[in-house]
């Protein structure tokens, strides 16, 4: 074991703060990785606060962070993907059984026996695993990916969890050149959302309350703006979206957006709103639309997700911070005054 530094929180009330924690050796099949930067995830501050307690109890103390960017420092002497100095990531996963269907079809986010990147049951030193507010973390291989080295790594970060949680529905939803596709809300997820869309060649549509995201909206991507509140600009688009993807974690009418849908137009769920929504069935059936859910993805398409962000230079817009101010920006969180995501600069931690 040594020691790393992280920043932790030790109660739901309380702030994040300095402190040690203990980090494993690596282990044959380990890359051990010095943490360059990690984004700041909306569940970061849920689970912090610990308001997932029905789902997920957060076990104290929590060091969050799964949006993970640094360069390989130590490897076991089994691993061949990753030597000293190459760029490495991590997720929101740092391990699973890797025989369950669901690992089989390199789904391990949907894995019983998956290990989240904090606050999961921690296999090797026991309590729980500790995340990626830290200057060094210990992952099995198997989790670790790779960097394409033209990205710029602040704007990295966010991809492993705001960035695949948008790119894997729209992947499997055949989102191309021709589609019409729909992005509901503009933070975090939804201007990666836009990107990926743009990326893909497909016409655009960020649905957005607030008016004054009109021009970023367009500089992210979009090819058009709608107020989704002017229900007379919503219905010059009904029944003509081949998907849609919601974002919103706050309560919103749904059934406004199925009825856009075209013929089997689907629109998914990537917020969690944390009452339930009401759905309209009639407006399910005609039209054979459905509704679905995705959660971030499989190691595989993370992968394949990085190397399309290398290949068309795609990174999240974020804000760099240094840890110090990541309380402050857990406040701005809850106003949405971030622009799009937090990216916490890790070398800020070597003054503590
Ligand atoms: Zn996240
Ligand atoms: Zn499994």
């Amino acid at each position: 074991m040594y020691n790393a530094k992280a920043y932790s929180a030790a109660s739901a009330k309380s702030l994040l703060a300095p402190t040690t924690i203990a980090r494993r050796d690596p282990t044959k099949n380990d890359v051990q990785i010095g943490i360059l930067f990690c984004g700041i995830c909306h569940s970061d501050l849920h689970h912090v606060r610990d308001e997932f307690a029905a789902l997920m109890p957060t076990i104290y103390p929590i060091v969050p962070g799964h949006e993970i960017v640094g360069r390989v420092t130590k490897v076991g002497s089994s691993v061949t993907k990753f030597k000293p100095g190459d760029l490495a990531a991590v997720g929101c996963m740092v391990d699973s059984d890797g025989t369950c269907p669901e690992c089989q079809d390199g789904l391990e986010q949907f894995c019983p026996n998956m290990t989240l990147t904090f606050n999961s049951p921690d296999k090797h030193l026991g309590g729980v695993t500790y995340g990626g507010y830290s200057d060094s973390i210990v992952v099995d291989e198997r989790f670790v990916l790779r960097v394409p080295s033209n990205l710029d790594l602040a704007g990295t970060a966010p991809l492993l969890c705001a960035g695949i949680t948008t790119y894997s529905p729209m992947r499997r939803r055949g989102v191309s050149e021709g589609k019409k596709v729909g992005v509901v809300g503009l933070g975090g997820l939804g201007h990666m959302g836009v990107k990926f869309a743009h990326a893909f060649g497909a016409h655009v549509i960020v649905f957005t309350t607030s008016p004054g995201k009109k021009e970023d909206a367009l500089r992210l991507g979009a090819d058009e703006v709608v107020v989704s509140r002017n229900t007379d600009e919503m219905r010059k688009h009904t029944g003509t979206f081949d998907f849609i993807l919601d974002t919103v974690s706050a309560d919103h009418d749904i059934n406004a957006f199925i009825q856009l849908l075209r013929r089997d137009g689907n629109i998914t769920l990537v917020g969690a709103p944390t009452k339930p929504l009401s759905v309209a069935a009639f407006g399910l059936l005609f039209g054979r639309h459905s509704l679905s859910g995705s959660l971030i993805g499989g190691i595989r398409e993370t992968q394949e997700m990085l190397d399309f962000c290398g290949a068309h230079n795609i990174t999240a817009d974020v804000e760099v911070i240094p840890i110090q101010k990541v309380n402050e920006a857990y406040e701005r969180l809850l106003r949405s005054d971030v622009k799009y995501r937090f990216s916490i600069d890790m070398a800020s931690l070597k003054s503590e």
